[in-house]
């Protein structure tokens, strides 16, 4: 079983020119910023669409203040 995401085009606007691509990607929680760095997904050209696999989920989760489950009580 492959669990790689294979797109050949765009779930938003149907254009075929949706890629992968590897970026650092800046997101918000709750007014705070925080950025994933080399970041593996898929984005259309045309109409900005992002698609996450579940790998790129898990390194957004990892990263993400919303899921800072371990570190959040270290400096109570
Ligand atoms: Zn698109």
């Amino acid at each position: 079983m492959n669990d790689k995401l294979s797109i050949k085009t765009c779930p938003t606007c149907g254009s075929d020119k949706i890629q992968l691509v590897v970026k650092d990607v800046t997101r918000k929680y709750k007014g705070q910023t925080y950025t994933v760095p080399a970041m593996e997904f898929y984005e259309c050209p045309n109409c900005g669409e992002k698609v996450y696999d579940k790998v790129a989920m898990q390194k957004i989760e990892a990263y993400s203040p919303a899921y800072r489950h371990e570190h959040a009580l270290a400096e109570a």
